[in-house]
């Protein structure tokens, strides 16, 4: 376990809210523009997956307060509430799609889709033009924990061919769903991780709600810290700082 301070924090979010409306998942644009001018104000880089790459691959050096924002699923806000603020604060995010989720002229997409809308094939190749980066986060949103590993593999290609498919250029890179990996079985996770790295996938991230100390020491298993909609900003700093988990667990001692 590591901190903000000498770590890389790697912020998860899901949802953006233009107007009030905040849960679990979903943080409004009101507060997300306290985080950014917080983040931009304490001196902190925003980077992308492809630096981060750069970082561990030819050892390019990490900015001086890396973080890095994540969102997960590829929901429409992300273009209509998220991308335009952004651009105000000039803030890079990359973004997980569920290649079966994202809606194209083909229709071969879900839809109805209870999880939500998501966003529109041509707004993802808009956003990858300046602050957005994209990755994968399987084709239909399934856990990899409960799928066999022939089965992780034909998912792994069938999501990144339906992304390039739809010409929306990808990084090398998968977010777990819900945040799984196979907890208790070490055997099997390191099959999963020889696995993506056979399928050419160079950096994966779960949720942890710890932030990892720099050097990574496995970059198929980059902590992330949820973001909650209901956090007020004391406690979108406590995250940050990688003790969102032991306040949480003080919290609970003390009810
Ligand atoms: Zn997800």
């Amino acid at each position: 376990m590591g901190t903000a301070f000498g770590g890389f924090p790697v912020l998860n979010y899901h949802k953006i809210n233009n107007g009030s409306e905040v849960d679990f998942l979903t943080v409004n644009t009101t507060e997300l523009r306290r985080h950014f001018s917080y983040l931009n104000n304490k001196g902190y880089t925003t980077v992308f997956i492809s630096d981060v790459l750069a970082h561990i691959e030819q050892k390019k050096p990490l900015p001086a307060k890396p973080v890095m924002i994540t969102l997960d699923d590829g929901y429409r806000d992300n273009y209509t509430a998220l991308y335009p603020v952004l651009k105000e604060y000039n803030i890079k995010a990359n973004i997980f799609l569920v290649g079966g989720f994202i809606q194209s002229p083909d229709k071969k997409h879900l839809d109805p889709n209870p999880m939500g809308e998501f966003m529109q094939a041509q707004e993802a190749v808009e956003m990858s033009k300046d602050l957005v980066e994209f990755g994968l986060h399987t084709f239909s949103h399934q856990s990899y924990s409960k799928l066999s590993l022939p089965e992780i593999e034909a998912d792994l290609k069938k999501t990144k061919a339906r992304l390039q498919e739809l010409g929306i250029p990808l990084q090398p890179c998968h977010a777990y769903t819900f945040g799984a990996y196979n907890q208790k079985d070490g055997n099997k996770r390191q099959a999963m991780f020889e696995l993506l790295q056979q399928n050419d996938i160079r950096l994966a991230f779960r949720v942890s709600n710890w932030v990892d100390k720099l050097p990574l020491q496995n970059k198929y298993f980059i902590s992330r810290i949820h973001v909650n909609g209901l956090f007020p900003l004391w406690k979108f700093k406590v995250a940050l700082w990688g003790f969102i988990k032991i306040f949480n667990r003080i919290e609970s001692l003390l009810k």
